[in-house]
């Protein structure tokens, strides 16, 4: 079974901290990568992956930004294996975009109306009562 890390070179002290998450993370990843598609819709199928890909990014980005808890060394370093999304993680920085699911959903070619994607509608806008999934990743809301 791959290991996440990818380089040959010793990973940043601290490592040894994050890696049983990561591994889960990566675990079910895999899972959901091989799940048994039937009964859903085509699209349902990936929301599982964007939803880990966000997570991981999400705990990096915690670690680090929120709880100061790893290195600036160890935070670069999931970076460039690619194990925390650098584009995702800078949205984040970003007023209203705290909560971003995932990079597509502001990707405004992409959806029907030529506008952000249902999620990111603040919920003080919604009809009242209306349900919220996005089709992309599944998502229930992320804005604000
Ligand atoms: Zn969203
Ligand atoms: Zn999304």
């Amino acid at each position: 079974m791959p290991k996440i890390r990818r380089s040959k070179k010793p990973p940043p002290e601290g490592w040894e901290l994050i890696e049983p998450t990561l591994e889960e993370l990566e675990a079910k990843m895999r899972e959901a990568e091989t799940d048994s598609h039937e009964g859903k819709r085509k699209s349902e199928t990936v929301w599982p992956i964007f939803k880990i890909h966000h997570q991981k990014s999400r705990y990096i980005y915690d670690l680090f930004y929120r709880r100061k808890a790893i290195s600036r060394e160890l935070y670069d370093y999931c970076i460039k294996e690619k194990i925390a999304d650098a584009n995702l993680i800078a949205k984040w920085k970003k007023q209203g975009y705290e909560n971003l699911c995932c990079l597509r959903c502001i990707q405004t070619r992409d959806t029907n109306f030529a506008t952000n994607c249902i999620c990111r509608v603040p919920k003080a806008k919604l009809e009242e009562g209306r349900i919220v999934e996005c089709v992309h990743c599944g998502c229930r809301g992320c804005s604000g």
